[in-house]
């Protein structure tokens, strides 16, 4: 797909890794519809997508609500008359260890509250908004491409049982989607970052940060970049559909 003129939705537009993805995609020439909850960064993002001359609107919508959804996507529809593409991009950690044990005692454990946030914004989200999309790209008649923001944590990382679940269900409804709805000339796929140095990763402790760089054969975090070179290298080849892209160092290697 050439993506001159297409209209693309990025969830979490408004910053880290929606934002590069953004850039990357603005600087092709693709129009953006950007949806997040924080509508500072959405304005900032969509400004320095116009700096490309593209079109680009920002939406404040919760990913995990189904009526926000619906009407992101017929407002998206509205404004553009178009949609050739999503990035499933918004996600988010609450990390904790599934049960903390001290002197024999169980002390602590993952909350039933920490387990359903993360749900409902990455597994959820991603099932409404790709429904959605999929719906609007069928009746407006555009062939399109979805991609799902996994992550290497999918095969499973300490202290990460609700994440690491949600992105390899991410991963797993990109392949449910190739095979449904290749029919409709809809594309699926899903990219698996390692340690992006955006906020989610930099907010950890310092020295959290170098053990796990240092753990990583290319030993340094990835750059935001990296990923959005990712998803407009899935937008634009047409026969890639239903894998899964690791962008990782090596890490998992
Ligand atoms: P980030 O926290 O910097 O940005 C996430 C964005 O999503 C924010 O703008 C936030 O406002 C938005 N968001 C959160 N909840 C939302 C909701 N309910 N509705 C709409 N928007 C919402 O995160 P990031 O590092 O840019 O990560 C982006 C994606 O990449 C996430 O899915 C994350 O799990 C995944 N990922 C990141 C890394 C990394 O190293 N940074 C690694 C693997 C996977």
């Amino acid at each position: 797909m050439e993506l001159k003129d297409k209209v693309i939705v990025i969830t979490g537009g408004g910053r880290g890794l929606g934002r590069a993805m953004a850039l990357e995609l603005a600087e092709k020439g693709a129009k953006l519809a950007l949806a997040d909850l924080d509508q500072e960064g959405l304005d900032e993002t969509v400004g320095l997508c116009m700096e490309f001359g593209v079109e680009a609107r920002g939406y404040i919508a919760n990913v995990s609500d189904e009526d926000s959804v619906v009407k992101l996507f017929n407002d998206v529809a509205s404004d553009f008359g178009a949609l050739h593409g999503l990035v499933n991009n918004a996600g988010i950690t609450r990390d904790g260890l599934f049960i903390k044990v001290k002197d024999g005692e169980v002390v602590s454990k993952m909350s039933l509250d920490n387990w359903n946030l993360v749900m409902d914004v990455n597994l959820t989200g991603t099932f409404l908004c790709g429904r959605e999309a999929a719906i609007k790209m069928i009746e407006l008649g555009n062939p399109g491409c979805i991609i799902n923001i996994s992550s290497i944590s999918r095969h499973g990382n300490m202290g990460q049982t609700n994440y690491t679940a949600t992105k390899a269900g991410v991963e797993a409804m990109a392949v449910t989607w190739a095979k449904e709805l290749a029919r409709y000339g809809i594309r699926a796929a899903s990219i698996a970052p390692g340690y992006i140095g955006t906020e989610m990763v930099l907010s950890m402790k310092p020295e959290a940060l170098e053990k796990i760089a240092s753990g990583i054969p290319a030993k340094r975090l990835g750059k935001p970049q990296e990923i959005a070179n990712t998803v407009a290298f899935i937008m634009e080849n047409d026969y890639v559909n239903g894998r899964c892209i690791e962008v990782d160092g090596a890490l998992r290697i």
